[in-house]
């Protein structure tokens, strides 16, 4: 997104486990790098981790993904969904037709079931606080609430067949996953880890990816939103714990240099960190709008303000910056 990471790919094609097939299905999205993917495993049931972009184009690019393996929305047993942004549940109203049990996070259960009275107040608090215009300030309103809408009409919560718990293993289509708690990009994010045989394979959704850093979006521009940053690092520290000879992410390719996109990952994060410090000091006492508008040209979407927000968190935690209120907008300075 706002930085480009080596796009090595050692070991690809080789690499992939010979106990479990897993097929890449494809779907077209209208920001770099252009695609969201979703995976096919043929595990006893067949499953997808993950289930395209929204629409007749998703129906018509899931459709053709999985007949290029044989496979109908049909045979489809299980959707193991990562996180709920549109371009990774977009077709679950179409495999809950052909009858998919649909698994996500309780959490992500959670903020489906969200009182958008209470959104809206969340976000109107955090915006103001940010600095943000009243008109702009609606916008948010409004985006916010139409996306809570249309994530709900694609995944109504009630409809959720199994609500995993962080923790706890769970079994679909013969195969056992393990749920990693991933927040920072989503708070409720899911990576599935599925232990094989031969090693491990892991569905890392948006959180680590080769081509890019996702954006800190997590809860939105929402209370919480400070914490993004705090909760991406947590995220990676659960990773590093770990090991993984297959990593399936969510764009991009699929890759075997876990460790390599993990420090990558890790260093955007220390990059972004450093950027807003350094724009706090040229702009501050300054609120978290304008300290945005110093290190980015185009505020179009709401990514690099939430990147800010969490940022700024993170670094007054750390001691490095601080604020003071004005007006009801926060003014942040260095230390
Ligand atoms: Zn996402």
């Amino acid at each position: 997104m706002d930085r480009g990471a080596e796009s090595e790919r050692e070991g690809e094609g080789s690499g992939s486990p010979s106990s479990v097939e897993v097929h890449r299905l494809e779907f077209g999205v209208d920001w770099p790098p252009w695609h969201a993917a979703a995976f096919l495993v043929e595990a006893d049931e067949p499953l997808l981790v993950d289930a395209g972009v929204p629409g007749a184009t998703g129906d018509e690019e899931l459709r053709d993904g999985l007949a290029a393996h044989d496979r109908t929305p049909e045979e489809v047993a299980h959707v193991l969904l990562t996180h709920p942004h549109s371009d990774h549940i977009g077709q679950v109203p179409t495999l809950r037709e052909a009858g998919a049990a649909v698994h996500t996070a309780r959490m992500t259960r959670e903020r489906l079931s969200r009182d958008p009275e209470d959104l809206a107040a969340g976000v109107r608090e955090t915006g103001e606080g940010a600095g943000l215009p009243p008109e702009e300030l609606d916008e948010h309103v409004e985006r916010a609430l139409s996306s809570l809408e249309r994530n709900r009409r694609l995944m109504p919560p009630d409809e959720i067949d199994h609500a995993f718990t962080y923790g706890e293993s769970f079994e679909a289509g013969g195969l056992t996953f393990e749920p990693v708690h991933t927040p920072g990009h989503q708070e409720g994010h899911a990576c599935f880890e599925l232990a094989l045989p031969e090693g491990t394979a892991l569905f890392s959704g948006d959180v680590l990816v080769e081509p890019f850093r996702s954006a800190a979006l997590n809860v939105g521009l929402d209370r919480g939103a400070y914490d993004a940053i705090d909760d991406f690092y947590a995220a990676y520290d659960r990773l590093d714990a770990r090991e993984a000879d297959w990593v399936y992410p969510g764009h991009g390719h699929p890759f075997t240099v876990y460790r390599k996109v993990l420090a990558n990952s890790r260093e955007a994060l220390d990059d972004l960190l450093a950027d807003v410090r350094g724009a706090v000091a040229d702009v501050g006492p300054a609120s978290p709008l304008d300290v945005t508008r110093a290190r980015v040209d185009r505020l179009d979407h709401p990514a690099p303000l939430l990147d800010t927000l969490g940022a700024l968190g993170t670094l007054d935690r750390l001691g490095d910056v601080t604020f003071e209120w004005d007006g009801g907008v926060r003014r942040y300075r260095t230390i």
